[in-house]
This record gives structure tokens, sequence and C-alpha cells, in this order.
């Protein structure tokens, strides 16, 4: 099975208090059926200590991913870490795996982008 990232464009989701995006209620429409996918920060995990192999097909279906090679290597999208979350969509049917950034552009202002949603079956393999 091929991997595809469901979110082929790059879309800004949240600029604002990190209150907000704690919530886990910004959503995306299932990839796989007519559900919605809620997520945020909420239960999201660094992609730095994400399954090895899923991250390798996660950070391949994303475009305009830098690695950073320093005391942290890790992979960025303007200069942001990058979450992950895997969440069932609200149908109950698939597990989805949503991948964004988060990072304070100011003092107790955050800017996060939705860069992936991926299947999470597709990245089994
Ligand atoms: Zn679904």
């Amino acid at each position: 099975m091929k991997i595809v990232n469901y979110q082929s464009e790059i879309r800004l989701i949240h600029d604002g208090f990190e209150d907000a995006l704690l919530k886990n209620d910004k959503k995306v429409k299932c990839p796989c059926c007519d559900s919605i996918v809620y997520f945020g920060l909420y239960n999201s995990e660094s992609l730095d200590v994400f399954d090895e192999r899923k991250r390798t097909h996660i950070v391949g279906g994303i475009k305009g991913l830098k690695f950073i090679e320093g005391e942290i290597k890790e992979y960025r999208y303007k200069n942001s870490p990058l979450r992950v979350l895997k969440t069932k969509c609200s149908n109950g049917l698939h597990n989805i795996v949503v991948v964004f950034t988060y990072k304070e552009t100011q003092p107790a202002r955050y800017a996060s982008y939705l860069v992936g949603l991926f299947d999470d079956e597709s990245l089994n393999k």
C-alpha cells in the first residue's frame, strides 16, 4: 500500500493562546469515511519519540520538512517541531495519524500548522 498524506495542503490551524489548542477540538475530515477527526495538543506526542518505522513513512510524506542536526536532532517545518496524535475518527472505524507543528511564536502566543493526515494502517507496512 502506498503511503498517502491526505493533507495535501499545509494549513494554519491555530494562532493564539495555548489553551485553545489543548482542547482537541480542531477538526478535519476523515480520509477514509465521511466522519470527522478531532485533534489538538492533548495526548499528542513529539514526532521524535513516535514509532520509528511510522516516523520514516510520515516524514517521507510531508513536503518542506527540514532535518535539524545539532544538539537536538529533529524534523521541523518552518523551524517548528512536529507533534503527532493517533486517534479514531468520529465513526470509530479508522485509526488516523494527525501531524501538526507547535511553536511559541511570541510570549504566550502559539502557532500551529496541520501538515499531515495518514491512515494508520498504511503506516504499518
Ligand atoms: Zn473514518
